[in-house]
């Protein structure tokens, strides 16, 4: 009896071991499926892409604030570098970006729905300006920002959606034969199409990658820029100068540019993209 007992004993103890084992590879396949979720954008990146596609970082906010401006001017793959008109470094800032090889826009301001007013900066395009105050405006942009190929919007959220504002600017611009990007802030936006009646290349911005100091979640947000070019050929994607991101974002683009180019995203101007 007692030797059966000690089997039996055994016998459990066996089973009770056999139990934990199981659950703890249980518990081990658990973590592996949670981890790979995690990783979910990089393993997308791998999957096939042998075809080189174009995603376009444009910088936003450069002419005032000096936080980032160097690291950014630094990174010697082509960005492109939004630049405020009328600030203290606009015209500095439009140069220096030119001589390192970075495509020049103008960052134009333009009222917003909500919004400090001190955020607008000089020289706002208001909802209510006249056309030849807009053109007046845009015009004198292009002279104090030089090298200028495009423009972009600062803000904006209440004047770009404004159809009569838009047509304004918008002359401008084609006179000039630039491009435009809608920075996709007001949901009522109206430039793609009236830029497309008037043969104007316009392209949407697709995100945003920082406005936070997080490392992580700016790679994350080039991620996923990254693998949107992937499945359409290209894409675009909006950081800044300034407290909105500045050295850390330019950090992240610098870390970033190994892994891309190793799934084939090739770094390229907002004008390669007409190519
Ligand atoms: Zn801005």
């Amino acid at each position: 009896m007692r030797k059966i007992h000690v089997i039996t004993f055994n016998s459990k103890k066996f089973i009770f071991i056999a139990y934990g084992f199981v659950i703890l590879l249980a518990i081990m396949m658990l973590n592996l499926v949670f981890l790979t979720s995690l990783t979910a954008p990089i393993s997308a990146f791998s999957q096939g892409n042998t075809e080189k596609v174009k995603l376009a970082i444009i910088i936003d906010d450069f002419g005032e604030s000096r936080a980032g401006v160097k690291e950014m001017m630094e990174i010697d793959k082509p960005l492109t570098f939004a630049i405020m008109p009328f600030l203290t470094h606009s015209t500095e800032d439009a140069e220096n970006a030119f001589k390192n090889q970075h495509e020049v826009i103008i960052h134009l301001s333009m009222e917003p729905i909500s919004g400090k007013p001190s955020w607008l900066g000089p020289r706002p395009i208001m909802n209510d300006s006249p056309d030849d105050v807009i053109t007046k405006i845009v015009t004198d942009a292009f002279d104090n920002v030089p090298h200028a190929v495009g423009a972009n919007i600062h803000m904006g959220s209440k004047a770009s959606s404004n159809e009569k504002v838009m047509n304004s600017v918008l002359n401008v611009i084609g006179a000039h034969k630039c491009y435009f990007i809608d920075s996709k802030t007001s949901e009522k936006r109206c430039a793609m199409r009236i830029a497309g009646e008037k043969g104007i290349p316009c392209f949407e911005n697709k995100f945003f990658i920082d406005s936070t100091q997080s490392k992580e979640t700016i790679k994350s947000q080039l991620k996923k820029a990254a693998n949107y070019a992937i499945e359409n050929k290209k894409s675009i994607a909006i950081g800044h100068v300034g407290p909105d991101g500045g050295a850390v974002t330019a950090q992240c683009i610098k870390e970033m540019i190994p892994i891309l180019e190793e799934k084939n995203i090739e770094l390229v101007y907002v004008s390669d993209l007409l190519k």
